[in-house]
C-alpha cells in the first residue's frame, strides 16, 4: 500500500495499491502489441491529441497546482507557474516535430541516393521525479508519445498524485490506454519496469538511483537516459552588481526551497564586492517568506521527502565543524511539517560537504575567491556537471570562464533557466542523454541509413 502524505500537515492525502508484477506484465504487453499501429498513426492524430492535452491542462490548472502543492509542499504560485508554464513546452514540441523527425535526403552518390529516416524506439519507460513532475515527466512524455513510442510511466511515489492526473488527462485527451500508462508505486515498481524488454529507459532522479537503473539495463543494449543531480556554481565578478547578482542568485538557491535539479546549490564571490553581494544576499533571503503553501505569499514551503532535513543537518554540522560560519537558519523549524530554515554559510571551503554534495534544499555556501582563475578551478571542482552562472558586465569575461566550465548550461547573469529550445543535459555525475530542443525531440528515435540504387 502506498500512503502520499502531505509534506505541510503530514495527514494521509491518498492510499494506493501500488501495481503488481502481473499488471505490469500484461500491461507491458499490450503497449508492445499495440507499439507498431501507434507508430503507424498518422502524426496529425498524435499532434491533436497533445493539444487537446495542452487545452485541459490549462483549464484545470489551479486544481491540478492544488494537488502539486498539497503533496510535494511546493508553493501554490511556485506550483501554477510550473503547470502554466508546460503548456510553453507542449507548444515547442508541437510545433517543431515535424521538422524535427521528417526524412533528411542527403544527395546522390554514384547513383546511389542516400537518405536517413527515423524511427521510434518502441515502448520505453520513463522513471520519474517529484520535484517538477510535470516538468520532467512531459519532457519526455510528450515528445516519446509524438513520436509514437508507446510510455510506461512511473511518477515518483512523492508525486503520485500528479502522476495519476497527467494520465487522466492524457486519456481524456485521446492519447490510447495501451500507448501510455501509469505505473504508481516505489522503486520496486521502477525496478519492474526495467526487468522487462524495453527499448528505451528514460530516467530523471537522483546520482545514485541512475547507477541502479543503468546498471539495470546495462545488458540491454537501449537507449539510456539519465538526467541526474547537480551541485551548480554561481561566480559573482568584480564587475557586476552586487545587489542584481544577489537577488538573482538567491531565488536560483531558494526558489522551490532549493529543490529544483539546476538549483544554485554554491556561490563564489570576487573579494572587491563581496561584503556588498552578502549583505544583499542576505537582505533578499531573510524577506522569503515561509509557511503554509497554500498561502500565495509563501516562497519558500516544507520539503518534500522528510529525509533530505538529516542530510542537510549532517551538511551544516560537517561545515560547522570546519570552521563555516552560519549567517542564517541552519536548522529544522520548530514547527509542524518538513521545515529547515534558510540557510547560509560563510568561511565556507571545499573541504565541507556543502561544498562539494548536492544538497537539494534551502541552504547555500558563500566562498571568497580573489580571482577568474582561482572561480574557475572551483566551480569545475565536482563530480556533477548540470549547470554554471557567470555574473559580469562583459561578455566576453564571462563567456570564457563559462567555456572552460564542464557542464552542459552556462548562464551569464542569470541563472535557475530553462527554455524548451535549448538542449537539456549534463556532463559527467549530472548524466547523459538530452530532453527538450530539437535533439531531445530525436532522442526519442533511431536513424535508418537508406542507400537506394534504382534497377536500371
Ligand atoms: P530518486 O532517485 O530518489 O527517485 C527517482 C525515481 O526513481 C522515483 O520514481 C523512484 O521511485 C525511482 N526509483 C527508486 N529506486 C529505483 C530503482 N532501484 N530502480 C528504478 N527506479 C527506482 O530521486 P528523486 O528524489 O525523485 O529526485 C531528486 C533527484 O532528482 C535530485 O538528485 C535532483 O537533482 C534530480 N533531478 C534531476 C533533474 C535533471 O534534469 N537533471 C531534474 C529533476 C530532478
Amino acid at each position: 500500500m502506498l500512503e502520499v502524505r502531505n509534506p505541510y500537515s503530514s495527514e494521509v492525502i491518498g492510499t494506493f495499491d501500488a501495481k503488481t508484477k502481473e499488471t505490469i506484465c500484461s500491461e507491458f504487453s499490450a503497449a508492445q502489441k499495440f507499439q507498431s499501429s501507434w507508430q503507424k498513426t498518422p502524426l496529425g492524430q498524435r499532434m491533436r491529441a497533445i493539444s487537446q492535452f495542452k487545452d485541459l491542462l490549462k483549464k484545470e490548472e489551479s486544481a491540478l497546482a492544488r494537488v502539486l502543492c498539497q503533496e510535494t509542499g511546493k508553493p501554490i504560485n511556485q506550483a501554477l507557474a510550473e503547470v502554466s508554464a508546460t503548456g510553453e513546452r507542449l507548444d515547442f514540441f508541437l510545433n517543431h516535430i515535424e521538422d524535427a523527425i521528417g526524412d533528411q535526403n542527403l544527395g546522390v552518390r554514384r547513383g546511389v541516393s542516400e537518405f536517413i529516416s527515423l524511427e521510434p524506439l518502441g515502448v520505453i519507460a520513463n522513471i520519474s521525479a517529484w520535484n517538477y513532475p510535470y516538468f520532467v515527466g512531459l519532457n519526455v512524455i510528450v515528445p516519446a508519445l509524438l513520436t509514437g513510442n508507446c510510455v510506461l510511466y512511473k511518477p515518483s511515489e512523492f508525486a503520485t498524485l500528479t502522476g495519476l492526473n497527467i494520465n487522466r488527462l492524457l486519456h481524456e485527451s485521446g492519447i490510447p490506454k495501451r500507448a501510455f500508462s501509469c505505473f504508481v508505486g516505489g522503486g520496486e515498481v521502477g525496478q519492474e519496469l526495467l526487468s522487462l524488454p524495453i527499448n528505451g529507459v528514460f530516467f530523471t532522479g537522483s546520482l545514485a538511483t541512475g547507477k541502479k537503473v543503468a546498471e539495470a539495463v546495462s545488458g540491454k543494449m537501449i537507449r539510456t537516459q539519465l538526467e541526474l543531480g547537480g551541485k551548480d556554481p554561481g561566480y559573482v565578478c568584480e564587475d557586476a552588481s552586487p545587489i542584481t547578482s544577489a537577488k538573482s542568485l538567491s531565488g536560483g538557491a531558494f526558489y522551490n526551497a532549493g529543490q529544483s535539479c539546476c538549483a544554485v546549490e554554491r556561490i563564489y564571490v570576487h573579494e572587491a564586492v563581496y561584503e556588498e553581494f552578502l549583505s544583499a544576499f542576505v537582505s533578499s533571503v531573510k524577506g522569503f517568506e515561509i509557511g503554509d503553501p497554500l498561502k500565495k505569499s509563501t516562497y519558500i514551503g516544507p520539503l518534500t521527502r522528510p529525509a533530505q532535513m538529516r542530510l542537510l543537518e549532517d551538511q551544516v554540522a560537517d561545515a560547522s565543524s570546519k570552521g563555516a560560519k552560519i549567517i542564517c537558519g541552519g536548522q529544522r523549524v520548530g514547527r509542524h511539517g518538513n521545515f529547515f530554515e534558510p540557510t547560509i554559510l560563510v568561511d565556507v571551503n571545499h573541504d565541507m560537504r556543502v561544498m562539494r554534495e548536492e544538497s537539494f534544499g534551502p541552504i547555500i555556501g558563500i566562498q571568497k575567491v580573489s580571482d577568474d582563475d582561482e572561480a574557475t578551478f572551483l566551480m569545475n571542482d565536482t563530480s556533477y556537471g548540470l549547470t554554471a552562472c557567470v555574473f559580469s558586465r562583459s561578455q566576453q569575461r564571462a563567456g570564457k570562464i563559462l567555456s572552460g566550465l564542464k557542464v552542459g548550461t552556462a548562464y551569464w547573469n542569470c541563472c535557475d533557466r530553462v527554455s524548451p529550445y535549448l538542449p537539456w543535459t549534463g556532463r559527467n555525475n549530472s548524466g547523459m542523454g538530452v530532453t527538450l530542443s530539437i535533439e531531445g525531440i530525436r532522442a526519442f528515435m533511431a536513424p535508418k541509413a537508406w542507400h537506394m540504387r534504382g534497377l536500371r
